[in-house]
């Protein structure tokens, strides 16, 4: 069984997070709440893992010219709060005081402009291929810490697909939410 870190928020750090600046971010709104936690999948290329393309992706370090894929992509300028790769490790790319650029044109309880009000958090996976255990390990009890650091979004946990339906698929078929649930349930419940 691998090794789950303590997590703790500081100042809208995760402590336990590999941190990796992207300059894909800017200031929240005044006084908005973070109210919503939303789950992606990303894989660069698509389905394809490891090889660190994602994280200089959204680093706007990203070389178009290696993949075909890339030039279908090329010049966006994207981020998330975390990324957790497939071993399981979280990535934190934006402190959770500013708004990472991970929604999109998007609308929760009809609330539009996710990205004002939401935590962003990317599954290295795709549409096409199950998660692995760890990552839901990961998953649940990074969930769980936020959810303490900023309460509201105790109820609201959405994938991208739901405040985006139609133009996006992710977290995809195989992101096992009942699991995901069960999960963040246990993780509160061992502390
Ligand atoms: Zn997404």
């Amino acid at each position: 069984m691998q090794q789950v870190p303590s997590f703790q928020v500081i100042d809208g750090q995760l402590i336990g997070a590999r941190q990796i600046a992207s300059p894909n971010y800017n200031q929240r709104p005044e006084q908005t709440e973070i109210q919503l936690l939303v789950v992606h999948n990303i894989s660069l290329p698509p389905s394809q893992f490891g090889g660190g393309y994602i994280e200089q992706f959204f680093q706007n370090q990203l070389d178009w010219s290696v993949h075909p894929y890339f030039q279908t992509i090329e010049g966006m300028q994207v981020s998330t709060h975390l990324l957790i790769l497939r071993t399981g490790e979280v990535l934190q790319f934006v402190n959770f005081n500013d708004r990472a650029w991970h929604a999109g044109r998007s609308t929760y309880l009809a609330k539009k402009e996710c990205n004002d009000y939401s935590i962003g958090i990317e599954l290295e996976g795709s549409d096409d291929r199950p998660f692995e255990d760890i990552q839901y390990t990961i998953l649940a009890e990074v969930i769980r810490v936020l959810q303490a650091a900023y309460p509201k979004i105790l109820q609201h946990l959405a994938g991208h697909s739901d405040i985006a339906p139609g133009r996006k698929t992710d977290p995809g078929p195989f992101f096992d939410w009942a699991k995901t649930r069960a999960l963040i349930q246990q993780a509160k419940a061992d502390q």
